[in-house]
């Protein structure tokens, strides 16, 4: 921080408000921001452009410097900076506006507070992040202190579904020395994320009069032939272990198939996921697979989604400052963790570490909560590790 007090972010952390905390939540949660997955926001819930106008107005009104970037139809970024003192290392803050969709939520646009908790979509995947941003924000212009490197606040579109905005957001070059994602890691600091990579499997039959299945050839039970394969498949990565994120994993989400009880199915599609570490990609775990499966009438696709895994590298400056960060902010846990699902963090060119408020545990959940406490928590750690890793 400016004047190189070692005091200055103790004195800034006494500072930090928790009902202007809950109070900036409730207001994003109330600005509508569901990932239309793919598409140009059609609905009026879906986009981030309102998240990403709420950040501008308010950092601007700070006295940041601050724009926006509809870099697709429909879909935004929002990159704000405070300048530093004296050119030491820049940090950036950063954070997807984007949520999943809204159905079967009763009221999840109305931000409440109840018992130190902030109900409602995004609450904590990831709006209490963006909240605790604009935080440290308010305490820096309040106590007119800036750290010595650049600070900067992004919002980011898109990371629910292809990453787009975080893509975008790095094509020009690493934005900053270091970057924190917000995401809901139980206030762990979390050095490696899980990527992934969906895939169809599309198997074959001959359909014929359901009284006569002997001449043709059921689709279904072929793909449940191979569902058991890949089930074997699933225990034998359990032998690759990464030291901080554990064995991938594999998760079968859709199975599609046939047409009537009286007749025997000619197709049948199967969607699985497969969660990739770091080091492994989309094309070699797919051969994997169908080295594993029996040959047949059967094809599997390239993966069609994918998000690349990420893992800072061994012994980073940003580590030692966040994790030093989560000690001095008496977090409940300050080693090294893996986030176990996938996020922007391969994306923006810069070294990346994961630490937020919340758990994903109510990520994408129909009661989606955040503790203020862990928002609180979350800020101090934020404040700290700028002035840790700045000077
Ligand atoms: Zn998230």
């Amino acid at each position: 921080m400016e004047a190189s007090s070692s005091e200055a972010p103790a004195r800034c952390v006494e500072q930090i408000d928790r009902d202007r905390l809950a109070r900036t939540l409730c207001e994003l949660i109330e600005l509508p921001s569901v990932n239309p997955f793919g598409g140009v926001p059609q609905d009026a819930d879906q986009g981030e452009g309102r998240v990403a106008a709420y950040l501008h107005d308010r950092l601007v009104r700070l006295g940041w410097t601050s724009e926006i970037d509809e870099y697709a139809p429909g879909r935004f970024n929002t990159l704000a900076r405070l300048p530093g003192t004296s050119g030491g290392r820049s940090l950036m803050l950063a954070g997807h506006m984007d949520t999943v969709e809204t159905t079967g939520y009763p009221e999840a646009l109305t931000g409440v507070v109840r018992d130190g908790k902030v109900y409602g979509r995004g609450a904590c995947d990831m709006k209490a992040a963006l909240a605790c941003y604009l935080e440290v924000a308010e305490i820096l212009a309040e106590r007119s202190l800036r750290p010595a490197g650049d600070l900067l606040i992004a919002g980011v579109g898109d990371e629910e579904y292809r990453q787009e905005g975080a893509k975008a957001l790095g094509a020009s070059g690493p934005p900053a020395d270091a970057v924190i994602i917000g995401e809901p890691t139980e206030l762990t600091a979390c050095l490696a994320t899980k990527g992934l990579a969906a895939f169809e499997l599309r198997v074959t039959g001959e359909a014929t009069h359901s009284s006569v299945p002997q001449h043709g050839t059921n689709a279904i039970l072929a793909a449940a032939r191979l569902l058991g394969r890949l089930e074997e498949h699933q225990r034998t990565l359990d032998r690759r272990r990464h030291p901080l994120l554990g064995p991938p994993t594999m998760n079968v989400g859709v199975i599609e198939g046939g047409i009537k009880p009286n007749i025997v199915p000619s197709e049948c599609r199967v969607q699985f996921s497969r969660r990739l570490l770091p080091g492994e990609n989309p094309s070699d775990v797919r051969a994997d697979v169908v080295a594993d499966l029996e040959p047949g009438a059967w094809s599997l696709g390239e993966a069609w989604w994918t998000v690349a895994p990420y893992e800072l590298p061994e012994g980073h400056w940003l580590a030692a400052a966040l994790l030093k960060a989560a000690e001095l902010s008496e977090a409940p846990d300050p080693s090294p963790r893996g986030f176990p699902a996938s996020s922007d963090a391969a994306y923006f060119g810069s070294p990346v570490a994961l630490f937020g408020p919340g758990s994903l545990a109510q990520a994408h959940s129909l009661d989606e909560w955040v503790s203020i406490s862990d928002m609180v928590t979350a800020t101090a750690v934020y404040l700290r590790t700028a002035s840790l890793i700045s000077g």
